[in-house]
This record gives structure tokens, C-alpha cells and sequence, in this order.
């Protein structure tokens, strides 16, 4: 962890990205379901989206615009219930396992390992409250890191200097064989920081999740896209602050590990 030391200078964070989500195709797909249009290439009837088709049972092609959302038949909400979706996710394993298709056409064999794959990414994703709203916002092309996220939150400016000092402490104490009282001293006050950090982080938690369910609310009732954008716009901002902080107890963790 890279912490900067002095005290009018922000840290420096790595940011904390879903690599292998952004860079995903279905990041920037449409969240349109043209796939209830789709025919099955191979009875001609209508899929209406789904993996196989209901009327012959082949394996159907990933219609445009598939998101985790609608793999797994969910509507674009936050609030998941895990325990149906672990068995969707079971189930569509099960179904959709290369090995059942060994003897296919290598058509559907490539359809299968196709749908897998998005099968586990879903699942990963879907099941993880804060990789969710990650999702969902990069799906609407709202999730912006910004330059905001570099910068402390307001209320936790006067920690993270305090933090930097700490720091800075240990580590000179560290180079010049400090004692084993001054270092054990530092060490406390890096305890309380990471205490400190560690109920910042579940505290946002708790915001990203009633902000979670505002969106939820907001999506039953209808609202006009004003309000959608309004709740992503917070969400991000949310997600921004989530993630400064938590950048923060990792560090602060790791420099206590070395300690
Ligand atoms: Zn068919």
C-alpha cells in the first residue's frame, strides 16, 4: 500500500475495480430485452430468451444485450434473494455443463461453455451486494470513479491525517530501531485507526444498502428516469467512499502486518 505522508497530500489508492466485469462485453451491452424475440434456429419456435428452447430443448444462443440480471430471469433489482439464487445457479450448472454435450453439434457444444462462463461471472457477481450496484451502474454506464475518489471523505479528513502520521512514525521508528516501547505505542494508535476505518466501512455498508433498496423501491413504483439517475448518481458516489475507505484498512492492516 502506498500511503503518501504528508499531510496536505491525499493518499494515493489503487482503484478498486471489478477488472474483469468492466472489461466484459456485457458491461456495455444493452439492458433491452430484444431477446424475447429470438426463434430457435432449429424448430423456428420463440425462446422468449431462455437458455433452451421450451419447445425442442436445444441450447439457444446468447441473445444481445444478455446481462447477469436476465441469465439468471431476475429483474434489475438490488435486493437478490441468494438462497433461489444458488439453486438457479446449481440448476443452470447442471444443465448447462459442457459434459452433457459431448456428443452434440460443436455448435452447441461452444454454446454451452459460452453460456458457463457467463454463468459463473453471473453468479460471482450477483451474489455480492456491492459487486451488484457495481454491475448494475456499469450496465447504465454510471459507475464513474472520478477524481472525488482520491480525496478522503469530509468526515474522515482529520483520521486519515492523523493516520499518515502514525505512519510516518513507525515507519522512521522502524529504520532507526525504534523502542520497543515507542514501537508497541505506534502500533496501538494503528489499532485504533483500524478500528476506527473498519465501523467507516460498515457504516457505508449499511448506506449502500439503504440506497439499495431505495432503488428497488423506486423501480416497483415506476419512477421517471430523473429519479433513476438521481439513486445511481448517489450509489456511485457511495461506492467512491466505499472504497477509499476500505483501501484504508487494507493498508492499515498490511502495514500492521509487517509491523
Ligand atoms: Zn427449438
Amino acid at each position: 500500500m502506498d500511503f503518501s505522508l504528508s499531510r496536505p497530500k491525499p493518499h494515493r489508492l489503487k482503484p478498486v475495480l471489478l477488472a474483469s466485469l468492466l472489461e466484459s462485453d456485457f458491461m456495455s451491452a444493452p439492458t433491452t430485452t430484444a431477446a424475447t424475440s429470438a426463434t430457435c434456429a432449429n424448430c423456428s419456435a420463440p425462446t422468449g430468451g431462455a437458455h433452451f428452447c421450451p419447445s425442442c430443448g436445444k441450447i439457444q444462443p446468447l441473445p444481445r444485450g444478455t446481462d447477469f440480471f436476465s441469465f439468471f430471469g431476475l429483474p434489475q433489482k438490488l435486493t437478490v434473494d441468494l438462497e433461489q439464487l444458488e439453486q438457479r445457479f446449481h440448476s443452470l450448472s447442471w444443465k448447462l455443463h459442457p459434459d452433457h454435450f459431448a456428443r452434440a453439434s460443436d455448435d452447441e457444444r461452444q454454446l454451452s461453455l459460452d453460456r458457463s462462463s457467463l454463468l459463473n461471472d453471473a453468479y460471482r457477481t450477483l451474489r455480492d451486494p456491492v459487486a451488484r450496484v457495481e454491475y448494475l451502474l456499469g450496465l447504465a454506464g454510471m459507475r464513474k470513479e472520478g477524481q472525488k475518489k482520491q480525496q478522503a471523505p469530509p468526515e474522515l479528513l482529520e483520521e486519515v491525517f492523523e493516520l499518515n502520521e502514525s505512519l510516518d512514525e513507525l515507519r522512521e521508528a522502524r529504520a532507526s530501531g525504534g523502542t520497543a516501547a515507542a514501537m508497541a505505542g505506534l502500533r496501538a494508535k494503528l489499532e485504533a485507526a483500524q478500528h476506527k476505518f473498519e465501523a467507516s466501512l460498515a457504516a457505508v455498508d449499511q448506506e449502500l444498502a439503504r440506497v439499495s433498496a431505495e432503488w428497488d423501491a423506486a423501480l416497483d413504483s415506476g419512477a421517471d428516469e430523473t429519479a433513476s439517475r438521481k439513486l445511481m448518481e448517489k450509489m456511485n458516489e457511495v461506492l467512491n467512499r466505499r472504497s477509499y475507505i476500505r483501501n484504508l484498512v487494507n493498508g492499515v492492516r498490511q502495514e500492521l502486518a509487517e509491523s
